[in-house]
């Protein structure tokens, strides 16, 4: 669908919503409205659980927070519902910074673990608080009031719910496509990748984190407001894994997946109510729930993807217009050329009894192309992962530029200027080229979460995309910036993340194995482009297993075997030497 249709499908969704009171009843209104409380919920597990790959069943905890914030501060205190707004906003938020500074250093399982523990512990917390109403819960909620106006009607209720939800939904949509967002949307499928980009991955989470448990704790006050009672039943961790299921069903990486999401179970469970006392007197209860499971279990089985899948195809195709005119990113200052610019000095790594680098020492200079050769096994990818600070050394000293860099974390490493790739493929598959090389941009670039949402950050925002655009050009992939990265071949994918790299605006560029896997021209493609950055004074290390590859390529090779560096000198002298014959088994060379 092209953007003009999807712009006119949205605004005929949106005219039919906001006239939805004079059409609909008050049934069908309230009904709207639980699936836009629910739905912002479910709106916060997208982005957690859909895009972050954080898994949490205790987002009930965060919209019961909210709720008995509001409850509190306007039935017991008397205060405004507004403050009560303030309150649930305040401590929804920093509730989940505490908790996900505590949980969100667990991996995957733990994690998922320690949300049904906190979701089940602030369940009997409300329960058991005597100034919150203990089990009974807090009655008489006052309406939320406008000036003099009262929200008691479900239609006006509409009004304030969907407007939250609305700028909730377009400040999420904003932040996906922002820096900001695309650390998020990076996060899946490791931290190592996102670390070596320079991108605080802790940080990410947690962020991520506060901004779902904020859309929980604002749907938890909504509720408040809009069933004017509360009590610690709504908030049980069953409930919990009801907004997941919304999240799931709707489509857990699509933000409008989780309102789909959100109507298909309210109204189900609704239609449930209705039709299953026909048919089973009594134990409808139980039966609600078997019923309401064989029925999410069997779509996704269907649809992985959940149902925005089936209809993903009338998105539009994430399209930028680029503007190529921008300023461009300002660049570091490169060293001259012949400076020393890396020492490993004997530096040693163990694993186990096993010592994959055993005190192996070299320089290398600006401006030269340094392959790091030797057959599999060397200890060539230990090597590279000692100096990106993806490993620790044992012992021994890695400094750049006259910086001891051997314990600095991987992302200070990134941003002091070495940029990577991998010897296995990492790319983000379900974005786009462009969105995986601005990746590249992150530590040259600022704006934040917050003005990611607002829109603040269009200016730096084109800047990244010129240069990201500029990068793809340049190792030429410049003709299809929108095609997902997934579809790309395997030898584009290793051009892809040099462009990657180089979106860094790096001093060093360390690629491991570039040409593994790459067909003849490829390689020969890929090494005029290495050429070509060598004489724009970029220092290069390659690390390689093929060693013809290498050696119309290079200025100089270190050759490792069983961890040690059995040679170093001139691309000939090494060629010629005896010790390095007979690594690689004589024929090869
Ligand atoms: P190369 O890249 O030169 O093929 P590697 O650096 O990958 O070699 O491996 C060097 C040696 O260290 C190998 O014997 C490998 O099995 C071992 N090794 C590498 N990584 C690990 C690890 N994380 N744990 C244990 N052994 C490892
Ligand atoms: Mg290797």
């Amino acid at each position: 669908m092209s953007k003009t249709q999807f712009r006119f499908l949205t605004l005929a969704a949106l005219f039919l919503l906001v006239a939805s009171p004079f059409y609909l009843n008050a049934f069908s209104m309230t009904l709207l409205n639980y699936i836009g409380v629910y739905g912002l919920v479910a709106l916060g597990l997208v982005l957690l659980t859909g895009i972050g790959g954080m898994m949490s069943f205790g987002q009930a905890a965060f919209v019961g927070i909210g709720a008995y914030a509001g409850a509190w501060a306007s039935a017991l205190q008397g205060y405004s519902p507004w403050v009560g707004l303030m309150l649930a906003i305040v401590l929804s938020c920093s509730v989940a910074l505490v908790l996900g500074a505590i949980t969100l250093r667990l991996g995957g399982h733990f994690l998922a673990l320690s949300t049904v523990a906190w979701g089940l512990s602030i369940f009997f917390l409300f329960g058991n608080l005597d100034g919150l109403g203990n089990y009974n819960g807090i009655a008489n909620v006052p309406p939320i009031s406008l000036g003099p106006l009262k929200l008691v009607a479900s239609w006006q209720m509409f009004y304030l719910i969907w407007a939250i939800v609305l700028l909730a939904l377009l400040a999420s949509r904003n932040l996906l496509d922002s820096r900001s967002g695309r650390a998020m949307r990076a996060l899946r499928g490791g931290n190592l990748l996102v670390e070596s980009l320079g991108i605080n991955a802790f940080f990410t989470r947690l962020a991520t984190f506060v901004i779902a448990a904020l859309f929980a704790g604002l749907s938890g006050w909504l509720y408040a407001h809009l069933n004017r009672f509360v009590s610690p039943a709504p908030f049980e961790v069953h409930v919990g894994i009801d907004y997941l299921m919304m999240a799931m069903v709707g489509g857990a990486t699509e933000l409008i997946g989780a309102f789909i999401g959100s109507a298909l179970v309210t109204l189900t469970k609704n239609s449930i109510q209705d039709y299953l006392p026909m048919i089973a007197k009594g134990a409808s209860g139980q039966l609600e729930i078997v019923v309401f499971s064989i029925v999410f279990i069997v779509l996704l089985q269907r649809w992985r993807g959940g149902l925005i899948s089936i209809s993903s195809h009338l998105l539009p195709s994430p399209h930028h217009d680029i503007d190529r005119t921008v300023t461009p990113l300002s660049r570091r200052p490169l060293p001259q050329p012949g400076e020393v610019l890396l020492t490993a000095d004997q530096v040693e790594r163990r694993f186990g009894g096993l010592v994959a680098v055993d005190k192996v020492s070299f320089t290398l200079n600006a401006g030269e192309i340094l392959g790091l050769i030797g057959p599999n096994g060397a200890g060539k990818s230990t090597m590279f992962n000692l100096l990106t600070g993806a490993l620790r050394p044992n012992s021994g000293r890695v400094v750049f530029q006259g910086r001891d860099i051997t314990h600095a974390p991987q992302r200070e490493i990134a941003k002091a200027g070495i940029a990577r790739t991998f010897q296995h493929v990492k790319i983000r598959p379900k974005m786009t080229l462009l969105d995986n090389v601005l990746l590249g941009t992150h530590p040259r670039t600022t704006s934040g979460f917050f003005s990611g949402a607002l829109r603040l950050d269009r200016a730096e925002e084109a800047q990244a995309r010129a240069e990201a655009l500029r990068q793809l050009q340049r190792v030429g992939l410049g003709d299809k910036p929108f095609e997902l990265a997934g579809n790309l071949p395997l030898g584009n994918q290793r051009v892809l993340e040099i462009a990657r790299a180089l979106a860094a605006d790096p001093v060093l560029l360390v690629l491991d194995e570039p040409a593994a896997g790459l067909r003849r021209q490829e390689k020969q493609a890929l090494a005029e482009l290495l050429q070509s950055l060598r004489s724009e004074n970029l220092s290069i290390l390659l690390v390689e297993h093929d060693m013809e590859f290498v050696m119309g390529l290079v200025d100089r090779i270190v050759v490792m075997n069983f961890g040690c560096k059995i040679c170093e000198g001139l691309p000939l002298e090494v060629r010629q030497d005896a010790q390095v014959q007979d690594a690689y088994l004589g024929g090869l060379v």
